[in-house]
């Protein structure tokens, strides 16, 4: 990065612009102030986090969006050690989540596998989902070579090559669909489930491939949490911000960008050795102008926090959260919500914060539910959706707190569509490293290494 005078404000010229205050611009504004360069951070919005967020319930403070991580590698767990809270990193309670199918037919989700795909295709709770001969047919797989379906690219597609349809439909698919809103026919097996193919190779067995990469996680878990949430990471990458001096210019919207430059909503420019987009696909396209104004794929998902006192949910009757399988039927017994977690049974640090009431976040899509929905709305359909998952009735009266919280949903660019962008800027964040705390960090944190030594790149 070289320095000089902005020519526009006749200011020292920054080292780099970061545009977006979620994870991917805090760690790399981080990164990049930690190492002395001089970098402004532009947020369009009044908060930094982005897609990790906080938001109160009842007066539990809680995560308003991402509340794990994977643990596929330690690119979270370095960088809560680096932000002071590598002793806040905790593992899921080991219950594990389950599955609602369209009848009614409630299972807990096998224990070893990988979105939904079995570790063990002859494993019992495999077994108990799918039955036998499914099963049979699931462990073809480990007589295949390693290359039938390696070169696919697309995640259904090769788990039905592998395994047979009763595994995609019935355990990848509700995992999939719940964690990134698509189906796994039209996701990237590369973004979802990155070394998949190549320990596919490696192993000749896709569920040999998935225990690898189990084996491979840090603490055996495929996911963990940070004890009071993971919006502390925005907190504390907030704080190194102000340590660091990173010029943090909240509510600016970037309106357009080149490799050197920035322009903002009320037509200012700022200028800078090195301009770095960190956005998500929908933030980017927007940005770009390549996100059509009629596109079908524009969504929203609509979180629904419900704060229970009762009882007869201490024993976690579903685990730690349900999934909802709609593949070949859209109607679940009446089910409308997508997921459930029970979020006071999957984290620990959470139940010693509620005296005893229970925290349950139900996710729905839109058009299920939308802005049209009011909140009373909301709250009825959450209740109801809760009782019926759950398997248990809820009393109106014993729901002490309701909150909503409305997201963007994931967005996927039509194939071929072309960053309208100029070359030379850095990109990082979901656009680039797709939805998921770990990849987006790693991706980030790798590209603010090679700011700072482009030769070592
Ligand atoms: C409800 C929900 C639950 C999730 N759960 C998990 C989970 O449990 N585990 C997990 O790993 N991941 C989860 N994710 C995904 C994860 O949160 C994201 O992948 C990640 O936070 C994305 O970070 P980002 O920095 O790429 O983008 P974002 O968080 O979208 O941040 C981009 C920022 O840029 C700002 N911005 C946009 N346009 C402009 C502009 N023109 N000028 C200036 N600023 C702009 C936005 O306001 C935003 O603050 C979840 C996401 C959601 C929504």
């Amino acid at each position: 990065m070289t320095t000089g005078h902005d020519p526009a404000s006749g200011q020292p010229r920054a080292d780099a612009i970061v545009v977006g205050g979620g994870i991917a611009g805090l760690v790399v504004a981080r990164d990049l102030g930690r190492a002395g360069r001089r970098v402004i951070l532009l947020e369009g919005s009044p908060r930094l986090g982005g897609e990790v967020a906080r938001h109160t319930v009842a007066g539990i403070d809680l995560d308003a969006g991402a509340e794990s991580f994977a643990t596929r590698d330690d690119t979270i767990q370095t960088l809560a050690t680096q932000l002071g809270l590598g002793n806040e990193v905790v593992a899921p309670d080991p219950r594990g989540a389950w599955v609602v199918e369209a009848d009614g037919h409630a299972f807990p989700l096998p224990k070893t596998g990988l979105l939904g795909i079995p570790g063990t295709a002859m494993a019992k709770d495999v077994i108990d989902v799918i039955g036998t001969g499914a099963a049979l047919r699931a462990e073809v797989d480990s007589l295949l070579p390693g290359f039938v379906g390696a070169k696919e690219q697309k995640l259904g597609p090769l788990v039905r090559r592998r395994m047979g349809s009763a595994v995609l439909d019935r355990l990848v698919a509700p995992v999939v669909m719940g964690v990134h809103s698509a189906h796994p026919d039209v996701l990237d097996v590369d973004r979802v489930a990155p070394g998949l193919r190549g320990a596919l190779l490696q192993q000749n067995s896709l569920a040999r491939a998935v225990r690898h990469l189990r084996e491979m996680a840090p603490g055996g878990s495929a996911v963990g949490g940070i004890r009071g949430g993971m919006v502390r990471l925005v907190d504390e990458l907030e704080a190194d911000l102000v340590t660091f001096g990173v010029d943090v210019r909240l509510e600016t919207q970037v309106r357009s960008y080149d490799e050197t430059s920035v322009t903002l909503a009320d037509g200012s420019r700022l200028g800078a050795s090195a301009v770095v987009i960190a956005l998500g696909a929908r933030d980017s396209a927007r940005l770009d102008g390549t996100l059509g104004a009629q596109d079908p794929t524009t969504g929203l998902i609509t979180l629904a926090t419900l704060v229970v006192d009762d009882h007869a949910l201490d024993a976690g009757p579903r685990g730690t959260g349900v999934l909802i399988a709609r593949t070949g039927s859209p109607d679940v017994v009446g089910i409308r919500a997508k997921a459930l977690t029970h979020a006071t049974i999957k984290w620990a640090w959470l139940a010693e914060r509620t005296d005893g009431r229970h925290v349950l976040r139900l996710s729905y899509d839109s058009p299920v539910v939308d802005r049209s929905t009011s909140d009373a709305e909301l709250a009825g359909i959450a209740t109801e959706d809760a009782s019926r998952i759950l398997g248990m009735p809820l009393a109106e009266a014993s729901v002490e707190g309701f909150g909503r919280v409305e997201w963007d949903a994931p967005y996927r660019p039509p194939s071929g569509a072309a960053s309208t962008s100029a070359t030379g800027v850095i990109r990082v964040g979901g656009a680039i490293a797709g939805r998921g705390l770990s990849g987006v960090v790693k991706d980030a944190r790798a590209k603010a290494a090679a700011l700072l030594d482009p030769g070592a790149a």
